[in-house]
């Protein structure tokens, strides 16, 4: 066992990073904090008919703008790289070599042509072909040739892949932290390919290695992992490397909103709502996934909701900072089933984190859409506006349609809200409005007294009518805060203006009706 935590993100850069792949980030980075362990970042990239140009960068970016830390990686190096596997490839034919020489791997000539015909072969039966120990006695490899026929055909440079021997008729237990013992057969496990000829091992035997060499501690990955699991605790032994073999914690999927099935990029877009962290230009396509940053989470509340989906405090606490987050986690309170998306639930925790930002950091995010309108407002302005309205938004994009009525006069007036409130004399009411405000000394109490008081409930008026009328007249329709609050916001002279100017536009033609 290794004593020093150290734990590793092993992405794949093969597009876009899913969030089930951030949360997998995510939990590894909890635990090393928590331990006081290493956090890596290692690029997993010996499929290069799956690169995809921008993925790498695009991963760093987006577990950096998460509060995603890393101690040792591909961005910021550290004693055991390269972390990048295509700068290791000259390391791993020296292990494909020792497993060929201990017996626990052997070469295959098979020819992409055969390996189809195969498996037409056993589709005519009903059967799946599958290269194991059923089937590797009758193909083109080096226990079925002579030992001089194998070396004639590696000496001549032919293609060949280096596959694992499985035995037969064994049990193989994983252990898994979340699950608990795990045990497959090696009779249903296929004879994975660990190495080509073109010098390039495959994810197994790459990954193996590099958690070997890099001492990893803990493998904490996701669910799909766990059939591949079997093989790389028997790669473990196959290497005499078992009494530092990590332990392995096999994550549960995210799932659809509806339970069934994996959580996929075509379900946000029918339910609209991101399944990457960032926004992603396919460069091949165009095609924009978009992402949580550019649809107005914030990192915190991703952090957060994304910790919540597979497992939980232990209470009914559901706000968790980062720091909250290191000190509560535990791999035994990871849930064994998959966990679902929940939409609804995740804004809910946008807002929530929307009310922590201070009113100037709620300003900062809404200057662009100001400036967008055409609107130069003070700054002290901005954030008194922000900081009485964002209780009312879960995405800063909310900012302008919420607010826009504190930084201009309404252009058009609410025809429902028109019919609704404003009655046969509405007018004279409006016109009252405007003296009261031009009489008394410009403050809340004592417009609330003029106003409400004296003049609504002393003269027996409808105060719901009245008061609306006056909304509809100074924002457009009837929403908002407080009217007596956003009067004092926006001054006496700019509520005089739009009252006047409701007067005119809606008032006579609708007093004479
Ligand atoms: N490269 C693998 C992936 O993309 C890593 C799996 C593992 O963590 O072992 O998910």
């Amino acid at each position: 066992m290794n004593d020093k935590v150290r734990v590793r993100f092993a992405p794949s850069p093969t597009g876009p990073l899913h969030i089930g792949g951030v949360r997998t980030a995510l939990y590894n980075y909890l635990f090393a904090r928590q331990n006081g362990g290493t956090m890596i970042l290692r690029i997993e990239d010996t499929d290069q008919t799956r690169f995809v140009p921008g993925a790498e960068q695009y991963i760093i970016e987006a577990l950096t703008w998460l509060g995603i830390e890393f101690d040792e990686g591909v961005h910021v190096g550290g004693p055991y790289g390269p972390y990048r596997q295509s700068d290791r490839k000259s390391m791993y034919r020296q292990y494909a070599e020792q497993l060929l020489r201990d017996g626990y791997a052997y070469y295959a000539f098979d020819r992409p042509e055969a390996l189809e015909s195969k498996r037409k072969e056993y589709e005519a039966q009903k059967k799946t072909f599958q290269y194991d120990c059923t089937s590797r006695g009758s193909m083109e490899n080096s226990l079925t040739l002579p030992a001089d026929e194998v070396q004639r055909r590696l000496d001549a440079g032919e293609p060949y892949v280096v596959r694992f021997k499985f035995p037969e008729n064994l049990d193989i237990t994983v252990h898994d932290l979340i699950r608990g013992d795990v045990t497959m057969s090696s009779n249903l496990l296929d004879d994975k390919v660990l190495f080509k000829s073109d010098g390039m091992p495959t994810y197994h035997l790459a990954n193996i290695v590099d958690d070997h060499t890099m001492a990893v501690s803990h493998v904490i990955r996701g669910e799909e992992w766990l059939p591949s699991a079997p093989l790389h605790v028997m790669l473990y032994k196959a290497f005499g490397w078992e009494s530092t073999m990590p332990q392995f914690a096999h994550l549960p999927l995210l799932l659809k909103p509806e339970g069934n099935g994996k959580l996929s990029k075509r379900d946000g877009d029918r339910l609209g709502f991101p399944v990457f962290p960032l926004d992603w230009h396919d460069p091949k396509t165009g095609e924009l996934s978009s992402g949580y940053r550019e649809q107005g989470y914030l990192p915190e509340a991703v952090v957060n909701i994304l910790a919540l989906l597979g497992w939980n405090p232990g209470t009914e606490q559901e706000i968790l900072s980062m720091d909250e987050l290191i000190k509560l986690f535990s791999i035994e309170h990871i849930s064994k089933s998959g966990a679902k998306f929940n939409v609804e639930k995740a804004k809910w925790f946008n807002h929530e984190y929307m009310q922590k930002l201070s009113d100037e950091a709620v300003a900062e995010m809404f200057q662009p859409q100001l400036k967008a309108h055409g609107i130069e407002a003070e700054h002290d302005y901005v954030v008194k506006v922000c900081g009485m309205m964002k209780e009312r938004i879960t995405f800063p994009s909310e900012l302008w349609d919420t607010c826009c009525y504190f930084f201009k006069a309404p252009d058009s007036y609410d025809p429902a809200a028109i019919k609704k409130r404003w009655k046969p004399g509405m007018t004279t009411h409006m016109a009252k409005v405007i003296e009261i405000l031009n009489t008394v000394p410009f403050e809340y109490d004592a417009i609330h007294k003029a106003l409400l008081d004296d003049y609504i409930v002393g003269n027996q008026l409808n105060m719901g009518q009245i008061m609306n009328s006056f909304r509809l007249a100074v924002v457009g329709k009837t929403v908002g805060p407080d009217m007596l609050t956003l009067v004092m916001t926006i001054g006496r002279d700019e509520t005089i203006s739009r009252v006047q100017r409701a007067i005119d536009t809606i008032g006579e033609m609708k007093d004479v009706q």
